[in-house]
């Protein structure tokens, strides 16, 4: 009997965008091989995408051949979107994909925690305010138990709050506890079910020079300081370490973090947090044993290791082959350990290479749900002059196998199809976080075991074992949606599995009007001749017309708008949140992100109806919007029943006082906007002239005019994190406050994320100061909203997080930035 040995080739290393099922090339066995050799791993801590040290991580991974990974404790929601205008969970989905195609380029593996990157914290104080820190912590822990490093290092300084983003620090806390912890059985014992102590041999902070500036770093004694040179060149790939580390950093693409590459000698430097230095040890990992000798009688798989490695053959490497079984029959043959299975992985996977096997599964569908029909296809080929025989194709989601024993001619493809109907619950494939909502501060996930992963395994996917001179290999490949493209070629895109019918890109908030709201909502299907029945999930008192209603699609991809009108809606709470129902259960709202360096994603998240029922006056102004980096304003006050008009920046000088009253500048506008460069006079004589211009937030990087306020005005970088923060009116009189809405304490609650961003820092006394806020024991910033009178109109700055609340429907904000306008 032979026995089965099941291959997961679902790492991150073996799958580029696209979901590619390529086999490697010599060079990159020959790689594997020396990785074979070394039985060691490093876990590398910090908060965000994009915190990561990429050159070391490469180093460690392709230099050193480490099993090296990455947590990252966020998914980084909470930052600016460069290439899109995906924000907050979307933006996390992105960034979840470009660290995984960071970690296809440096070889390492990635994990998470549940921990929301809710936005800018001060410090770790602020941070454990809105994360849990209990069940962050055990996440972390939980990365350990399961990843199992030797060394720990942290990218942040625990002992520095303050000093940098909130969540910098905490990461940096939660690591060192990590560290402490992770061995001890009791610790954590309920959230840590399932997990098994171990024990990190060292820990350490992995500093640098921007922690003190270059020149100060490069002078001060750093003999207290472990030390690693990254610079390595690879000849088997061609290139230095730091030229594939700037091809990893720069999947961050959605942050603008493409880097230049370069060659040569480059240091790292490493204080060791759990113990002194040691004499007589300079790097790292002096006096660490990474090799086989870890495992009793792992000396004798290392000798053949060691022999497959001085006999390899570039152009022959299926004449590894048997030395290769034998390491592996040696392997198969050691006592339990965690780097056993480890190393079986790794070796199965090098003897197939060797074999030059190719397999697939693809469909050719993008989409699927429950009742779909698919006709799935497999190749399988072992390109190399070897005995392959096929004994076996399994498709475990439609509960089939099919036995073969097919000896494979050498060279020539095998192909084999059957249709398949979806006739069960498959689990859906879009990013498992996302399904239950987002809150502030963690993501709620039931499925605990596999929830500290970029993404969930997927369940369609077939198995194929195959035979090899007289042991048993299982491959497993997901199964695709495989197309042609004139322009690019061979597509392959993993393969989604949906609910039948999905909400789709309809603004989803509303204004009540006197208890009133029309809505309308589309809906796709991704069902054949199927019907679904929807409605809202309503509070005691309110009515919809229709009550539900029932569509009718023929095909997949079909869209239907419904109308409701919606009645008995209460005035308070100000806002409301209603559920849309399919089929009497919780919605999904579809959203497609597409680009081209990460693999598409197909976010679901739960379709909610909002509706703002407050009231919100306004008075009949005509306004003029110049867009800058993207923003919800215009859409805000159309909702709000003002007209806009939206002008691009070129177009400045034919905005006039006599067709518009209110010139309104998206974010960033003069970061973003080359032709607002000379806008000055223009933007004066509109002022002069009666209009008013409302200037939101712009950064102090990269501005195409600093000169651009009728009095002088410069912009500072500070803020206010705190989306709490006590708001204090300076101005009490002041119309903005009073016309026509008028404002209240209670108009400053529920605002999310941040108060404000890029506070101007010093300005003419002319301007009024209407607002006053802080973060908790911050000086106030009395800058958030500044009226200037100039001739016969006003000119307002204002860096309040409008396109935030705005976009969120925060009622306060939709009233104080109705003001904004009609004051
Ligand atoms: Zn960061």
């Amino acid at each position: 009997m032979f026995r089965i040995t099941c291959l997961l080739l679902i790492c991150a290393t073996c799958l580029r965008p696209g979901t590619s099922q390529e086999a490697r090339s010599s060079s990159e066995i020959y790689e594997a091989l020396e990785k074979l050799k070394v039985l060691g791993s490093v876990l590398y801590v910090a908060a965000h995408p994009d915190d990561e040290n990429t050159r070391l991580i490469t180093h460690l991974s392709r230099g050193m051949h480490l099993r090296t990974a990455y947590v990252s404790l966020t998914r980084g929601d909470g930052g600016q979107n460069l290439i899109g205008e995906e924000l907050d969970e979307f933006l996390g989905a992105i960034r979840t994909q470009e660290l995984q195609q960071a970690r296809r380029i440096d070889g390492g593996i990635q994990y998470f925690s549940l921990a929301n990157d809710f936005g800018y914290s001060k410090n770790d104080a602020e941070t454990f305010r809105i994360w849990p820190r209990d069940s962050v912590m055990a996440d972390l822990i939980r990365v350990v138990r399961t990843f199992k490093p030797d060394v720990i290092i942290n990218r942040f300084d625990h002992r520095t709050s303050g000093r940098t983003h909130g969540h910098h620090t905490a990461s940096a806390i939660l690591g060192r506890e990590a560290f402490l912890y992770c061995n001890s059985p009791l610790h954590q014992r309920e959230l840590l079910k399932g997990t098994a102590p171990h024990l990190v041999q060292r820990l350490f902070f992995n500093t640098s020079y921007f922690f003190y500036g270059k020149e100060r770093f490069d002078t001060m004694d750093k003999s207290h300081l472990y030390r690693l040179d990254v610079g390595d060149f690879y000849p088997l790939r061609g290139q230095s370490n730091n030229e594939i580390a700037a091809r990893s950093r720069s999947m961050h693409k959605s942050q603008g973090f493409g880097i230049n590459s370069s060659r040569g000698s480059s240091m790292e430097y490493f204080e060791r947090l759990d113990a002194g230095k040691e004499a007589g040890h300079a790097g790292p990992f002096d006096g660490l044993d990474f090799s086989w000798n870890r495992i009793n009688g792992g000396g004798t798989v290392s000798k053949v290791i060691e022999e497959v490695i001085a006999h390899f053959d570039f152009t022959q490497p299926w004449m590894s082959i048997p030395l290769l079984q034998r390491a592996e029959q040696y392997m198969e043959d050691l006592p339990d350990h965690d780097w056993k299975q480890i190393k079986l992985g790794e070796i199965r996977s090098i003897i197939l290479d060797c074999a030059g096997i190719y397999t697939e599964a693809h469909v050719g569908m993008p989409i699927v749900s429950p009742g779909s029909r698919l006709e799935v296809h497999t190749e399988c080929i072992a390109r190399n002059p070897v005995r392959v025989t096929l004994k076996k194709i399994a498709l475990p989601a439609f509960s089939y196998d099919t036995a073969f024993d097919l000896l494979l001619e050498s060279n020539v493809a095998h192909f084999w199809k059957r249709p398949f109907k979806l006739d069960h619950e498959a689990s859906l494939t879009a990013p498992f976080w996302l399904l239950n909502g987002r809150p502030d501060g963690y993501y709620p996930v039931a499925t605990r075991d596999q929830r500290l992963l970029p993404e969930l395994p997927r369940e369609l996917y077939a198995n194929l074992e195959l035979e090899l001179s007289g042991k048993m290999y299982s491959v497993r490949r997901d199964i695709v949606f495989k197309t042609d493209d004139p322009v690019l070629g061979e597509v392959k895109e993993p393969l989604d599995v949906l609910p039948p019918a999905v909400v789709v890109s309809e603004d989803p908030l509303y204004l009540a009007n006197k208890g009133l709201v029309d809505c309308k909502v589309r809906i796709r299907a991704n069902c054949e001749g199927c019907s679904v029945e929807v409605r809202f999930k309503l509070p005691e008192g309110m009515r919809s017309q229709p009550e539900r209603q029932v569509l009718q699609f023929e095909r997949a991809g079909e869209e239907q708008v419904l109308h409701f009108s919606l009645g008995g809606i209460p005035g308070n709470p100000e806002r409301l949140e209603l559920p849309v129902l399919i089929d009497e259960t919780q919605a999904y709202f579809l959203k497609s992100i597409k680009y081209p360096h990460i693999q598409q994603q197909r976010v679901l998240t739960p379709a909610m109806l909002r509706v703002i029922t407050s009231e919100i006056r306004t008075t009949k102004k005509r306004i003029a919007y110049i867009e800058g980096a993207g923003d919800y304003t215009d859409d805000a006050l159309r909702k709000m029943g003002y007209e806009v008009h939206a002008f691009s920046a070129d177009k400045l000088e034919t905005i006039s006082n006599k067709d518009f009253d209110v010139l309104l500048l998206g974010i960033r506008a003069f970061n973003t906007q080359e032709a607002l460069k000379n806008g000055k006079n223009h933007f004066e004589r509109f002022v002069s002239k009666g209009g008013k211009i409302i200037v939101q937030y712009n950064t102090t990087a990269d501005l195409v005019t600093r000169d651009f306020a009728p009095a002088a005005l410069t912009i500072g970088r500070g803020r206010v994190a705190d989306e709490r923060a006590a708001v204090r009116v300076i101005a009490p009189d002041h119309p903005v406050l009073h016309s026509p809405n008028v404002i209240r304490s209670s108009d400053f609650e529920n605002w999310i994320q941040e108060r404000g961003l890029y506070f101007p820092s010093e300005y003419a006394p002319a301007y009024e100061e209407i607002l006053g806020m802080s973060d908790p024991g911050e000086n106030e910033l009395r800058s958030g909203l500044l009226v200037l009178r100039h001739g016969k109109g006003a000119f307002v700055y204002t860096s309040l997080a409008w396109f935030r609340q705005l976009r969120a429907g925060v009622p306060g904000a939709y009233r104080l930035f109705s003001n904004l306008v009609s004051f």
